[in-house]
């Protein structure tokens, strides 16, 4: 069990200036459950491999502990890896499979029986342990898989890399459930990969959002819905995604079209200061206030479509000529006529450049 922590990491593939990690620097803690979240080819697999020793990075470091392990090998840094896809031993049957990273380590016949048996209960594999690896399916073979990075409890870290890609959806809940029972039962540093916000909310204490070679948020859960730091993560996390509406700075606050929208002095200070490319605001669709009758901070719009989902609808709004959607209970009666709209102050966040603006302490 370990801390790991990345400092300066970057890393291209070229040597040249594409850049598949840039000036990364993070802290997973010793024996937190952490996911990796982001989109397909944001480096979220580019990074756990610079973790386990698999790639060197182009530069910065990599240390556990304190201490850099940049030149140690993957079996140097004792860490257990669970990829995409199956790694087994065809030929070996079950038991061997699981039973094989403890004989390398030299543990006693007697332990290692115990150990399999432990890990194959948890895992629900116990039917299959007589059994070759070639003749299981591919969930199965990936519970086997699964079951060699778990078997070991001596380990720095186990890194999954989107570990239920092939696993049929029934499965994949529940697998998910018995990985977080594992990190509660050994404490163990567990670092989750996966594009699946739901996969990684269920599994993590703590998830970092990747976005284009960066870790652009280090939340739990809900910090992550509540004060997206990055506006990536505003679109990326929720369903559907947070409003990101383009304003432009007004002595008061920012302006959306022709309309004002207030915000307290801390931020109008900030907003004050200017520089940006661009200024949007952001709100989720859960938080828009949506009114039949006009009032003093409501802003007229027009609602364009509703979708019923069954528990709750969303509507599609166009507010100053931007879209944005607004979330109602399914008890809320759609506005037959016109709509106005409340933006509630907590709710409001300011991106400058994609960043939240925060008031100046
Ligand atoms: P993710 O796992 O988030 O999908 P990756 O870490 O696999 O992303 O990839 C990050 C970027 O690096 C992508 O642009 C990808 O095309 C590139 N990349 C990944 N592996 C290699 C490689 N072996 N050689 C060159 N480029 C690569
Ligand atoms: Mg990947």
């Amino acid at each position: 069990m370990a801390e790991i922590r990345l400092q300066q990491l970057a890393h291209s593939y070229s040597g040249g200036a594409d850049y598949a990690l840039r000036q990364l620097d993070h802290v997973w803690a010793q024996g937190g459950a952490f996911a990796l979240l982001g989109p397909s080819g944001c480096g979220k697999s580019t990074l756990l491999n610079i973790i386990s020793g698999l790639l060197t990075p182009s530069e910065g470091q990599v240390l556990f502990d304190g201490r850099a392990v940049n030149a140690l090998t993957p079996e140097q840094r004792n860490i257990a890896q669970v990829f995409q896809f199956p790694v087994v031993y065809d030929t070996m049957t079950v038991f061997d499979n699981l039973a094989f990273p403890l004989r390398n380590q030299g543990m006693a016949a007697e332990r290692i029986e115990r150990k399999v048996r432990e890990i194959a209960e948890v895992l629900e594999l116990t039917p299959l342990l007589a059994k070759r690896a070639r003749n299981l399916s591919a969930d199965e073979k990936q519970k086997v898989s699964m079951g060699r990075g778990l078997v070991r409890d001596d380990v720095s870290a186990i890194l999954f890399d989107e570990p239920l890609t092939v696993i049929d959806p029934h499965l994949k809940w529940k697998l998910r459930r018995k990985l977080k029972q594992i990190h509660e039962q050994f404490n163990i540093t567990m670092v989750y990969v996966t594009h699946d916000q739901l996969e990684a909310a269920t599994f993590a204490d703590k998830i970092a959002v990747m976005y284009g070679g960066q870790i652009v948020q280090f939340g739990t859960p809900r910090e992550l819905f509540e004060r997206p730091a990055h506006s990536f993560v505003g679109y990326f996390i929720g369903s559907p995604g947070m409003n990101l509406l383009d304003v432009t700075p007004w002595e008061g606050g920012v302006c959306l079209g022709e309309h004002r929208l207030p915000l307290p002095p801390a931020l109008c200070a900030r907003v004050a200061e200017g520089g940006w490319q661009r200024l949007q605001a952001g709100i989720r669709p859960e938080f828009v206030k949506v009114y039949e009758a006009p009032s003093e901070h409501a802003l007229a719009a027009q609602l364009l479509h509703t979708e019923d989902l069954g528990t709750y609808k969303i509507l599609t709004l166009e507010l100053a000529g931007q879209r944005l959607k607004a979330r109602l209970p399914e008890q809320r009666e759609v506005p037959a006529g016109p709509v106005y709209l409340g933006f509630p102050a907590p709710w409001l966040m300011l991106y400058g450049d994609d960043h939240l603006l925060e008031a100046a302490p």
